[in-house]
């Protein structure tokens, strides 16, 4: 199989980001000007109206930047079916990241156990609280969407072979990673915009380039020092470090990378994937000769592009660079159809 090698033009081309520090004070100074809301819990925030706000207006610079694929719309809740979410594998690469839904399916038996556990959870300080009253609960039929792409595959398969032209399709989602952490660009639930392209290998292929370049252009306008590399997943346990080799070897997923508040690391703000047949194959998504689909997606971290452009601009959104002002509050057209003209991945 031809492996992708375009990509590895741009790595060398971007911004000096090492010259640039990553703040590690910034999920305290988010806090303390409201703008983020601390539950009590790591990586779980409430989100002000400003916070949201900068999120409402990215989304809507990247329904602009993908204007012309005519993708299809479709916005699914963070819950996805446990049948697709079994098939789909994510428990062979990432148990430690799953989130399953569990509820209270007893009799009026079980619900006098939970009650008399919970009464003994809440007796004691907040340190020792046990989940002896989940032994109550039972797994439902959903489990939380790890990443925003998942309920997509599934569903193209469902509707039969694909047509000439492949798939495109748009989605928005909040998605869940059980990994607690102070840092605040490791949410537990966050959101993703992302892109996804199902077709042949070159028109999935071609997609991710474009789109590495679009999202290049994206960050240059919001101003943002940025890197684009290599990238590999969090593969689990012993046999992860040969997937993730593995992955990398073969240039399956790259990262833009700006430095946020992780101390002396970048953060992927945006990730370009390409699966191969791997869903195509889970589902038997088929191309119109018959072949296994190809699918790939590109991924827009929304709380990870906010706490970027916050830790870059300052907590003041009116005092944000004027250019930065007037992509994101004013008139973005014409400066994306400018980027575009530019990236040459105009339609
Ligand atoms: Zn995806």
């Amino acid at each position: 199989m031809n492996m992708p090698t375009e990509p590895a033009v741009l790595m060398q081309a971007e911004g000096q980001t090492s010259s640039v520090a990553s703040d590690p004070t910034l999920r305290d100074r988010l806090i303390e000007a409201g703008i983020l809301i601390d539950t009590g819990e790591n990586g779980l925030y409430g989100r002000s109206e400003v916070f949201e706000d900068v999120v409402d207006r990215l989304n809507k610079v990247i329904t602009l930047l993908g204007a012309d694929q005519s993708a299809e719309v479709l916005r699914f809740p963070p819950a996805m079916r446990r049948h697709d979410f079994e098939d789909s594998e994510y428990l062979k690469s990432f148990p430690d990241l799953a989130g399953t839904i569990h509820a209270f399916q007893g009799n009026d038996r079980g619900h006098h156990r939970l009650l008399e556990a919970l009464d003994k959870t809440l007796a004691v300080g907040d340190q020792e609280r046990s989940d002896e009253w989940m032994d109550q609960q039972k797994p439902t039929r959903l489990v939380l969407t790890p990443a925003a792409c998942y309920p997509v595959y599934p569903l193209i398969a469902r509707r039969g072979k694909l047509a000439e032209e492949g798939a495109i399709v748009d989605v928005f989602a909040y998605c869940f990673r059980h990994e607690p952490s102070i840092d605040p660009g490791r949410m537990q639930m966050f959101r993703m915009r992302e892109y996804i392209r199902v077709g042949s290998p070159a028109q999935v292929m071609a997609f991710r380039q474009k789109w590495i370049e679009r999202g290049s252009a994206l960050v240059r306008l919001l101003q943002l020092p940025f890197e684009i590399d290599l990238a590999n997943d969090p593969f689990f346990g012993r046999g992860g470090k040969i997937v993730a080799d593995s992955q990398r070897e073969q240039q399956l997923k790259f990262e833009l990378l700006v430095p946020v508040a992780t101390p002396n690391k970048l953060t992927a703000c945006l990730s370009f994937n390409y699966h191969m047949e791997h869903f195509g194959e889970i589902w038997n998504i088929q191309q119109t000769d018959d072949s296994l689909a190809h699918t790939a997606c590109v991924g827009f971290g929304m709380e990870r592009t906010t706490l970027a452009l916050f830790r870059h601009h300052g907590l003041d959104v009116t005092k944000w660079p004027e250019a930065v002002r007037t992509f994101l509050w004013g008139d973005a057209a014409p400066m994306i159809a400018d980027a575009l003209a530019r990236t040459g991945t105009n339609a």
